[in-house]
């Protein structure tokens, strides 16, 4: 089985590297706002888009013209990757996944790939990597990278520069290993599992929000472009830095947790530009309970559960196993045991109570029980035998057919629910 896996790390560059790779980045910004404007302006006059190759003949243009000479001291492959950026981004847009491309702005997400191994040189034992027109350049050597390097990107974020080498290797096709599990995703809890287990969130924009706040007053009151707006634009750079890569390690060891322990995981289909679209409304149709809303929208946005998604996916790929993602309706107010849908069944916000059967349990538990059964279901329809497979494991099946832990079974009767198996691992 072919894996692919990416590598990144900070770069060490010296000053004249840090130079050369800011105007390199600004030469891909350039060619490719110049080649947007000018599909726009095809457009605009009922021409056709031109193609990559089209394009890619252009660029040849621009760098021997008088007027983009300094084109040329910029390496070609990577301005060619760049117009082949523009091409996808077309293509998505094309295709309805991603808005009209935009032009590209100085100091947003300023980034240059390049695409030929065969023009890098990596010597791990020294720490450096060569790239054509920058030398060698010394790297933070936090692990090993394994497989054969198929390209590399170099990026600038928050002043820092950093490589991400992008890998494909041959690895053994993986066993998985562990059972079924059902995740539900909220507030209070970042993540609730069917067996008990739930994670906190981490909330890291919360707590950096009065900092964040207080840094932002100050860049707004300095003169825009003078030496002590520069420091104070700094200084927010570095508090946005902060929150993401406290945010990107709490995500990556939950998702790394879960996959290590789960064959398959199930989650819901969160939808979440559509739950975090603004509250406020049209002057026609102002917007319900909008500060609350926002509140949550803030909340939705922080936690990252996209790219938790996309994490679990890829990761649990790694290990032979797969994350199933079931319809999002009324998992919060179907009653596990009965089977019973009802809001009134969910009074408070963590606590769910059944109005036909009695039964009481936590409601992000229930939802992440209702979660792992409608996946199950989804498994079954779709032919995939799992269900031999997988249910020695930590799940049971109840007798109406629902999956619930066992401890639950054995207290049946009385559904007395949170046995000791919930805790707190965050
Ligand atoms: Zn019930």
């Amino acid at each position: 089985m072919q894996r692919f896996q990416a590598y990144r790390y900070e770069l060490m560059p010296t000053g004249e590297q840090q130079r050369k790779m800011r105007r390199f980045a600004g030469s891909c910004r350039f060619v490719y706002n110049k080649a947007l404007a000018l599909q726009k302006a095809r457009y605009e006059q009922g021409e056709k888009k031109l193609g990559y190759a089209g394009l890619c003949k252009l660029l040849t243009e621009w760098r021997n013209s008088s007027d983009t000479a300094w084109l040329a001291d910029a390496p070609v492959h990577p301005l060619q990757q760049a117009l082949k950026d523009l091409e996808r981004a077309y293509n998505n847009f094309f295709a309805k996944r991603a808005s009209f491309p935009r032009f590209k702005r100085k100091g947003q997400s300023d980034s240059f790939r390049y695409p030929d191994p065969k023009q890098i040189k990596l010597d791990q034992a020294n720490s450096r990597l060569f790239l054509p027109k920058l030398g060698w350049l010394r790297y933070r050597n936090s692990r090993e990278v394994l497989g054969a390097v198929k390209n590399i990107t170099v990026s600038q974020s928050c002043g820092k520069w950093f490589v991400s080498i992008q890998t494909e290797r041959e690895v053994e096709p993986p066993i998985p290993q562990g059972g079924v599990v059902g995740i539900d995703m909220g507030i209070a809890r970042f993540a609730t599992l069917s067996d008990g287990t739930f994670y906190a969130p981490l909330n890291s924009f919360k707590r950096h929000e009065s900092r964040l706040r207080k840094a932002q007053q100050a860049l707004s009151r300095k003169v825009k472009f003078s030496n002590n707006w520069k420091k104070a634009k700094a200084r927010v750079q570095r508090i946005h830095a902060r929150i993401s890569h406290a945010r990107r390690d709490f995500l990556h060891k939950i998702s790394t947790a879960i996959s290590k322990n789960h064959a398959v995981v199930c989650v819901e289909d969160l939808q979440i530009r559509n739950m975090s679209k603004s509250a406020a409304g049209t002057t026609e149709q102002p917007g319900r309970n909008v500060r609350a809303k926002a509140g949550l929208n803030k909340s939705i946005l922080d936690q990252g559960w996209f790219e938790f998604c996309r994490q679990l996916d890829y990761k649990l790929a790694w290990r032979g196993g797969w994350l199933v993602v079931v319809p999002p309706q009324n998992t919060s107010r179907t009653c596990p045991c009965c089977g019973h849908v009802s809001a009134d069944n969910r009074q408070t916000q963590d606590r769910f109570a059944c109005v036909e059967c009695g039964f009481e349990a936590n409601a992000d538990l229930v939802g992440a029980i209702n979660i792992l059964s409608r996946g199950m279901q989804k498994l079954r329809d779709e032919g995939r035998d799992t269900l031999d497979a997988f249910s020695g494991t930590a799940q049971a099946v109840s007798p109406d057919g629902l999956w619930i832990e066992p401890h639950w079974r054995s207290e049946a009767g009385t559904h007395r629910s949170e046995s000791g198996a919930a805790q707190c691992r965050a």
